[in-house]
């Protein structure tokens, strides 16, 4: 196998909330949900400690479990188990995180999607790439982010309302007819979305933070064909730097409204073989 990986924080003042890592057969990508500076959340570790405690643990966990969904089960319960002496796990706004999983062995390469980073595979012979993501979170957020998405960011107007808007879908987190992120509850990753390829239709494959995939799905400045291209031949770094220079176009978000003008982005592309 052989993979490349690059990430990029959000602000140099605050902790990259992204975590990924490449096994010999697995490959995890999480992104930290981050609620608004000042929030109250219940655990003393934050955010990117999650991230990274959950994606450590799962890269681990996708080795021997019986299934992706069983090893994010799992992993879940063991970070909760980690913290559940020091910090409040019911409050609701304790850390979450998407995640991308994905391991193979000499015939299959399996996946797990929850949440809203994007998994993307290029498989022989499709012109068109496949692309698994998790919209509930999207579909539900494009019904309460109106009044945020009218605001200019980084007033104090648009805080108030990112704020609002955070409260608002927080409610639906994790509920029946809501959206689904990996957090305290090991059900979760039984909502998630999970399927298998076989390897020798996988060309390349690449896992992506939402901060990175919006030069895509959220900027529609190039297509997932042109990006898979462009991983091949210039690397996640160069993907990362094209999101900066398009966001940096657009300072206050008139063009693409959005809650954070940059985001923490990351980007793992590879060739699984076993
Ligand atoms: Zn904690």
């Amino acid at each position: 196998m052989s993979f490349r990986l690059a990430t990029a924080r959000a602000k140099p003042d605050r902790p990259n909330e992204d975590f990924a890592a490449v096994g010999t057969n697995a490959a995890v990508l999480l992104d930290g949900a981050g609620t608004p500076p000042g929030t109250v959340s219940g655990c003393v570790h934050g955010v990117a400690w999650y991230a990274s405690t959950l994606g450590g643990l799962l890269l681990g966990a996708l080795g021997s479990a019986n299934s992706p969904a069983g090893a994010l089960a799992d992993s879940i319960e063991r970070v909760n188990q980690l913290h559940a002496d020091t910090c409040d796990l019911k409050h609701s706004e304790t850390p979450s995180s998407t995640v991308v999983a994905l391991r193979w062995d000499h015939a299959h390469c399996e996946y797990l999607v929850l949440a809203d980073s994007v998994l993307v595979f290029d498989r022989t012979g499709n012109a068109s790439p496949d692309v698994v993501t998790d919209d509930r979170e999207a579909v539900m957020g494009a019904e309460l982010r109106g009044p945020m998405d009218a605001l200019h960011t980084g007033t104090p107007e648009h805080s108030r309302a990112w704020s609002d808007y955070a409260a608002t879908l927080a409610d639906h987190r994790n509920q029946p007819g809501g959206f689904w992120v990996a957090s305290t509850d090991p059900s979760a990753a039984d909502e998630a979305i999970a399927g298998r390829v076989p390897l020798d239709q996988v060309n390349a494959v690449a896992l992506l933070s939402d901060g990175a995939s919006r030069l895509v799905d959220r900027f529609r400045l190039t297509t997932w064909r042109a990006t898979l291209d462009s991983l091949a031949h210039a690397g996640p770094a160069d993907l990362i730097d094209q999101v900066r220079t398009a966001e940096h176009g657009d300072p206050d978000g008139r063009r693409w409204p959005r809650a954070k003008n940059h985001d923490d982005a990351t980007v793992i592309y590879g060739h699984p073989r076993a």
